[in-house]
């Protein structure tokens, strides 16, 4: 974990250690990035998990090292700004998953890609679950149920007010019955217009009335993330991650990181397949694509 000591890292190294990612029978061994002159907020950082004698922590190792730190990875998550460029290529030894938190997000995501040619590209992913949950929180509170009766969001672009919250394949469990969240709402008004914007601007939202990012849902999204790269995503429910996008991404031009709907098995992400009915925003969809290159 790069950027370990920051506000978010807070919050998610107690979920981590506690079992809310891997399960609850995975020891963990936690290898926290930081760059040297906030190595002693590091040391203090540290002394919270070990006071909550974590039950899955085996170890943790702080370093301001990179090739200390990337080594044998089996997950690294980004939180920090971007490493060193010229080092990326030499530590980036880990075949793991890499997770990009730091913003702006798709950026990172995609520069530490390159950076690291001997990873895959399937292995990077930025959160942009972030802004799909905060999709689903806007619908469960206008319906009053919870966020977990509300299921497969669309997150198209860019991890920032280009994205477009997409709900055309919205199910919404009410009295035990599944509908389409058009038929479960009945106000297309809302959800054509002010849902969507509420979703584009929550980031610049929280940041405005904290006076800093988000952390508790940034860190509650990132566990999700990696649970759903973990151990996949539930049967019949996709979720939303930016990607580098590949011949299967119809409408967005190759080689874009960029949010596209997934579904994950075996630790394995693949588009959810366009079989003509997840496909009705294309245009929107090339849109924001190109707000995001000319932006990039
Ligand atoms: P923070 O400022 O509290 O912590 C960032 C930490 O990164 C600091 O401790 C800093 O010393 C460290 N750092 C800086 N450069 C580093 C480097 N080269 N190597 C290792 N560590 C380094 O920030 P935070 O609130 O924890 O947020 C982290 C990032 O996540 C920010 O960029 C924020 O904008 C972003 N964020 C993204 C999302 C999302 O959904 N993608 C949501 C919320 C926040």
């Amino acid at each position: 974990m790069t950027g370990a000591g920051g506000q978010i890292a807070y919050s998610l190294l107690y979920s981590i250690g506690h079992g809310s990612v891997f399960g609850k029978d995975q020891p963990i061994i936690l290898v926290l990035l930081n760059i040297t002159p906030m190595m002693g907020v590091l040391d203090s950082v540290l002394m919270e998990p070990q006071g909550c004698a974590l039950p899955l922590l085996k170890d943790v190792i702080a370093t301001d090292k990179e090739e200390v730190a990337f080594k044998d990875l089996h997950v690294a998550i980004l939180l920090g700004s971007m490493l060193r460029r010229e080092a990326n290529v030499k530590i980036f030894k880990s075949q793991g998953a890499v997770i990009v938190v730091g913003n702006p997000a798709n950026t990172n995501c995609l520069t530490a890609s390159r950076s690291a040619p001997s990873i895959p590209k399937q292995n990077f992913s930025c959160l942009t679950p972030l802004d799909h949950n905060q999709a689903k929180a806007q619908i469960a509170l206008k319906l009053g149920v919870t966020a977990n009766d509300v299921k497969n969001v669309i997150i198209w672009g860019n991890h920032s007010s280009t994205q477009y919250p997409d709900v055309n394949h919205v199910k919404v469990k009410l009295q035990g019955k599944e509908v389409g969240v058009y038929e479960a709402l009945k106000d297309d008004n809302w959800l054509k217009g002010e849902f969507v914007t509420t979703v584009q601007q929550r980031g610049a939202a929280v940041i405005k009335a904290r006076k800093l990012s988000s952390a508790m849902s940034a860190a509650k999204t990132i566990c999700d993330h990696v649970r759903d790269i973990w151990f996949g995503t539930p049967e019949g429910e996709f979720v939303s991650m930016g990607v580098i996008s590949d011949g299967n991404s119809r409408g967005v031009p190759d080689d874009v990181l960029y949010s596209f709907p997934v579904v994950i098995k075996n630790k394995t992400w693949k588009f959810v397949q366009e079989d003509g009915s997840y496909c009705k925003d294309t245009d929107r969809r090339k849109e924001t694509a190109f707000e995001f290159l000319s932006s990039a």
